[in-house]
């Protein structure tokens, strides 16, 4: 018999996986993102998403490495220096960390933007519900009167008002392409992906290569931390931080475990 905790394998709520338990994250993310498709939040295919990130996840030891770190900072002094940051969320980012994007949200005084690549009116909705559920008091995305330019029709829509408009973006868990088209618009695009070698990360002028569940909280902490910065100072952290060199320092990681 092992001594681990025992605890049920589809557990029904959150609160019967105990904290103790040495794959607790694991097992809460799961738990999410299974509750997410099951209440229509989170499409098939974002299970298939969670576990290509649970595999780079375990490979970097399950933890934020410096680099990552570095990386959160220096997006929540992007989020203090722009005009309009807008935070785009997805069927898994509604799923996994609702209200820790409503957290940040508050404390980088951004916009929250559902922009689906499996976009239906209903799943809009749904996730659009599932954060004011949360406390989001606006949530932006049905309204769809902008496109980004580059991409098909339907996986363009934005709101005018939203990401149409920011200076800003957080692009967690996003597709390749999208990644690329927003980035080309000329906007500061923060992405959050366990890989990077994905595409998304490759494109971003922030990359944070780590778990959602880890990297939304380390970004709100850090911009709670540097809320009476000087620009002086936010500019210093954001000009100091070199994607390339973070990209290359999570690679290293995962394949070295350094
Ligand atoms: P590319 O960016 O190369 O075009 P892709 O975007 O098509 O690849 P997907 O599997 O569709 O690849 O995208 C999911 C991405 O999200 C993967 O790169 C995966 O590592 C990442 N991911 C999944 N779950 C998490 C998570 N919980 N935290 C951070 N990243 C995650
Ligand atoms: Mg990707």
């Amino acid at each position: 018999m092992s001594d681990e905790p025992q605890i049920p394998v589809s557990p029904d709520d959150e609160t019967e996986i105990p904290e103790s338990h040495p794959r607790y994250e694991s097992l809460l993310t799961r738990h999410r993102i299974e509750h997410g498709v099951d209440i229509g939040i989170t499409s098939r295919q974002g299970l298939i998403a969670q576990g290509r990130g649970e595999a780079y996840d375990y490979l970097l030891g399950e933890r934020t490495i410096e680099s990552a770190d570095d990386a959160a900072r220096a997006a929540a002094a992007h989020f203090l220096l722009a005009d309009h940051p807008v935070i785009s969320v997805n069927g898994n980012v509604a799923a996994l960390v609702p209200g820790e994007v409503i957290a940040l949200a508050e404390a980088a005084g951004a916009d929250i933007e559902v922009n689906l690549f499996n976009r239906t009116r209903e799943r809009m909705e749904t996730i659009a519900d599932h954060l004011s559920e949360h406390g989001a008091e606006d949530v932006k995305g049905l309204t769809a009167d902008s496109e980004i330019p580059g991409l098909d029709h339907a996986r363009a829509k934005v709101d005018a008002d939203g990401i149409g408009s920011a200076d800003v973006v957080l692009v967690p868990l996003e597709d390749g392409d999208r990644a690329q088209a927003l980035s080309a618009m000329g906007k500061v695009e923060v992405v959050i992906d366990l890989n990077p070698l994905s595409r998304s990360a490759q494109a971003a002028s922030v990359p944070v290569v780590d778990n959602i569940i880890r990297a939304v909280p380390n970004i709100t902490r850090h911009a709670r931390e540097l809320q009476d910065a000087d620009e002086s100072e936010l500019h210093a952290i954001v000009e100091s931080f070199d994607p390339e060199t973070a990209l290359e320092a999570a690679e290293r990681a995962i394949r070295r475990g350094e």
